[in-house]
């Protein structure tokens, strides 16, 4: 049974890759600090706590498994945070992930798929951006997506690595099944912070009203997160059948405001959401939309749940049921 090494496989997005992994047949091998992970959204998978700077514990992993191949989506994520704290934006997500390289060169492991992210494109000049649009990200989170994603290419004509990087645009939605969903802390995404809302009656904050968009806030391109999860599986296949080294977009092509989101939010749950115009979010580009063609192409990806109102109503589910998301310490 071929074994992959799922680094944040705790997190939001990594739990249901690993979800999707076990319903594939895959052994997936999660190595998470539990930082902002949970222990319960692993499930059945086989788990090991542990932080990607412990050098140590990681070598110990990858010598008591054989490790076929690597999905790494441990990092931090918030591009607000990262311009307060640009230093462990860097740490965490290109000194953390090069050590994850190196022991993988010296255990042999040559696959590698990479939770990358739109946040590399900065403020796009060409909408949908395709993947060949340049790279000059807005914010440190996307610079470090980025300095990594070189990193990567770097293998491009060395026999030691394959990967995939898989460019996400704005991850949405929770497992149909009801199990899985998102739960941060702090939450800063919007469509969480918009259905918490409905529940302990907050005002949404805004970020920004005077973007030059139609309604004058920001636009994005949700994507189900198990079509996500569906997207890393075609990824693994795709190395599994040869040196197909690549980048890929995923979202659904669709770039949805501020306010639309509010206001599907509001349709799906049936309750009044309040919002509040506040100060634009340093490093946000205006739009962000993505050309998934690529994917769909060379992958074969069908996503199965493009539209926004049903990302959304599956969101719901969760956070109507989870109110305290999953209850855990950690
Ligand atoms: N946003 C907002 N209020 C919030 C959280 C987010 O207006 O409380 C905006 C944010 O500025 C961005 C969009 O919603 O334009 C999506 O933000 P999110 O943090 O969900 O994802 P990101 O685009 O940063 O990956």
């Amino acid at each position: 049974m071929f074994t992959i090494l799922v680094t944040g496989g705790a997190g939001y997005i990594g739990s249901h890759v690993v979800k999707e992994l076990l319903r594939q047949a895959y052994r997936p091998l999660v190595y998470d600090n539990l930082q902002s992970g949970h222990r319960r959204a692993v499930k059945d998978a086989l788990f090991i706590e542990g932080d990607l700077a412990d050098q140590t514990k990681l070598r110990q992993t990858f010598e008591t498994y054989t490790v076929d191949a690597i999905m790494h989506f441990a990092a931090d994520c918030q591009v607000g945070e990262s311009v307060k704290e640009p230093l462990k934006y860097y740490k965490n997500n290109v000194v953390n992930s090069i050590r994850l390289l190196e022991t993988a060169e010296e255990f042999h492991v040559k696959k590698f798929v990479f939770s990358s992210s739109a946040a590399v494109y900065g403020e796009p000049s060409e909408i949908p951006i395709p993947e060949e649009h340049p790279c000059l990200p807005t914010n440190p989170y996307g610079e470090t997506k980025w300095i990594f994603e070189r990193v990567l290419q770097s293998f491009q004509y060395s026999e030691k690595l394959d990967y995939i990087s898989l460019r996400y645009f704005n991850a949405a939605g929770a497992d149909p099944e009801g199990e899985l969903g998102e739960d941060h802390s702090p939450e800063t995404h919007l469509i969480p912070i918009a259905l918490m809302a409905t529940l302990r009656g907050d005002a949404v904050p805004i970020f920004g009203t005077d973007y030059d968009t139609p309604d004058g806030t920001c636009i994005r391109d949700y994507i189900h997160v198990v079509d996500l999860a569906q997207a890393h599986i075609l990824a693994l296949k795709k190395l599994e059948g040869g040196r197909n080294s690549g980048v890929y977009n995923l979202g659904n092509g669709n770039g949805y405001s501020v306010r639309e989101v509010i206001e599907t939010a509001k349709k799906v749950t049936g309750k009044n959401i309040h919002s509040v115009g506040s100060p634009r979010r340093p490093g946000d580009p205006a739009r962000l939309v993505a050309g998934s063609e690529k994917m769909k192409e060379k992958l074969g990806w069908v996503p199965g749940y493009p539209d926004l109102e049903t990302i959304i109503e599956t969101a719901w589910r969760w956070h109507r049921n989870h109110p305290e998301g999953y209850g855990d310490a950690r």
